[in-house]
C-alpha cells in the first residue's frame, strides 16, 4: 500500500475536495470533514468535473466477464455485448452492504488462485452472553468505554445488537479478534467501563459504598448505566478471578465467538491478492486490466483509512493506465 499512499495522500484528498469547492476542517478527533458535513455535495461537484472533461457515465451496465480475445463483457438492458478497450480499470468494490450493488459477485470472473477468500472487517462480533443480556438491552449503547485486545485499545460508543457488540472500538480491533477466533474459536476482549478514571479514583468511589448494600446498589451509586451493570454482572459472575470491584470494572471480559455477518460489515478482508498484480495494480493474468479500490485484499480501520485507500489505489492505478496507454494504444 505505501506507493499507493504516498502517491495519493491524506493531504491530497484535502486539495482534491477544496479544488472541488467543498473546504474541509479538522474534527475534535483529527479526522477530516468536508465543512457541509455530507458526502453528496463533494459527489455532485465531482461529477460535474468528470462530465466537464468529457467522461462518459452509462448507467444500469453489469460487467460480467472477460471474453476473447482481449475483449470484455458487459450486460445492458438484457443484452451482453464485448468490447475491446485499450486499457480496463476495475473498481467493484468488495462484499459487504450488498444492498449498494457492493457484493462481490465479481469474484467468479477471476481464476481462484488470483483471490483471497472475503472475511468480514470493520464488523461486530457475536458474543458469549446470556439470551436474558440481548432481550434486556439489544440497541442499548455502553457509552465512551474502552476495548483493549491484545495490548491494542480502541475508545467510543459500543452497541449491544441481537446477538452480540458492535461499534468503533470493536471495529478497530475488528482483525485481530477476527484472526484469533479463527485460529482459536474464539478470542476475549476486555472493556474498561470507566477509562476517564483512574484506578485509584475508582478505588477511591469503590471504598465509599457502604458494604451492606447489594451489588447492583453499588454499581448503580457508581454511576453505570443498566446496560454497563448488566455487563459487568455477567462477567463478574463468569469471570470474578479474585478481582476486587474497582479492578473489575477496567477489565471486564466479553467472549466473541464469531464476525457478524458480512453484509453488515463496513468492509471486507480477502479480495484480489498481492501476488495477482504489478506494482501499478495491473493484473499479471490480464495485461491492460487494471484493479483499485476493495476489490484489493487489504484491510484499514474506518474513520476515513478505508476511503483513503481506495482514493490512493485509484490515483496509483489511473497513473500505470496512462503509462500503459502511452506504451500499447495506437
Ligand atoms: C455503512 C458504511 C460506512 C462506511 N464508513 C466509512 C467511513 O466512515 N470511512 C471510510 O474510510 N470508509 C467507510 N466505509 C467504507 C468505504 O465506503 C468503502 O471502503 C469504499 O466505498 C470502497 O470503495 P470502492 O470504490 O472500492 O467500492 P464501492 O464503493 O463498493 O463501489 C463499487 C461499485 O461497483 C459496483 N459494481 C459491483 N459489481 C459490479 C459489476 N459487475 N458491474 C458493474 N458495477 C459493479 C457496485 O454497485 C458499486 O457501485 C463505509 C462503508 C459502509 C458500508
Amino acid at each position: 500500500m505505501r506507493p499507493a499512499l504516498e502517491s495519493f495522500t491524506p493531504d491530497d484528498v484535502i486539495h482534491f475536495a477544496e479544488n472541488l469547492g467543498q473546504a474541509c476542517f479538522t474534527g475534535t478527533s483529527g479526522k477530516i470533514f468536508p465543512v457541509g458535513l455530507k458526502a453528496t455535495q463533494l459527489l455532485r461537484a465531482w461529477l460535474r468535473r468528470l462530465r466537464e472533461r468529457g467522461v462518459a457515465f452509462q448507467y444500469r451496465t453489469h460487467w460480467c466477464g472477460f471474453g476473447d480475445g482481449g475483449t470484455i463483457l458487459f450486460a445492458h438492458e438484457g443484452a451482453v455485448a464485448a468490447q475491446k478497450p485499450d486499457a480496463v480499470l476495475l473498481a467493484l468494490g468488495g462484499a459487504s452492504w450488498p444492498r449498494t450493488g457492493s457484493d462481490g459477485a465479481w469474484t467468479r470472473y477471476f481464476q481462484p488462485d488470483m483471490l483471497n477468500p472475503f472475511a468480514p472487517a470493520n464488523c461486530g462480533f457475536r458474543a458469549a452472553l446470556s439470551p436474558a443480556f440481548f432481550s434486556k438491552h439489544e440497541g442499548a449503547v455502553l457509552k465512551s468505554v474502552t476495548a483493549h485486545f491484545e495490548g491494542r485499545k480502541s475508545r467510543g460508543d459500543i452497541t449491544v445488537t441481537k446477538n452480540g457488540l458492535e461499534g468503533a472500538p470493536i471495529y478497530a480491533l475488528s482483525a485481530p479478534l477476527r484472526q484469533r477466533i479463527t485460529s482459536q474459536g474464539a478470542a476475549e476482549l476486555r472493556i474498561d467501563l470507566r477509562p476517564i478514571m483512574s484506578m485509584d479514583q475508582s478505588r477511591e468511589n469503590v471504598a465509599r459504598l457502604r458494604p451492606r448494600e447489594s451489588q447492583s446498589n453499588h454499581l448503580r451509586r457508581l454511576g453505570l448505566s443498566p446496560v454497563a451493570r448488566g455487563l459487568f454482572q455477567e462477567a463478574w459472575f463468569d469471570h470474578r478471578d479474585g478481582l476486587d470491584l474497582a479492578t473489575a470494572l477496567h477489565n471486564v471480559p466479553v467472549r466473541l465467538e464469531q464476525p457478524a455477518d458480512m453484509a453488515r460489515a463496513i468492509s471486507v478482508a480477502g479480495g484480489v491478492r498481492q501476488a495477482a498484480v504489478d506494482s501499478g495494480f495491473m493484473l499479471r493474468q490480464r495485461p491492460g486490466v487494471f484493479v483499485a479500490g476493495e476489490m484489493l485484499d487489504w484491510e484499514a480501520p474506518t474513520g476515513g483509512y478505508l476511503l483513503q485507500a481506495c482514493f490512493s489505489t485509484g490515483y496509483l492505478a489511473a497513473l500505470s493506465v496512462e503509462k500503459w496507454l502511452t506504451r500499447h494504444a495506437g
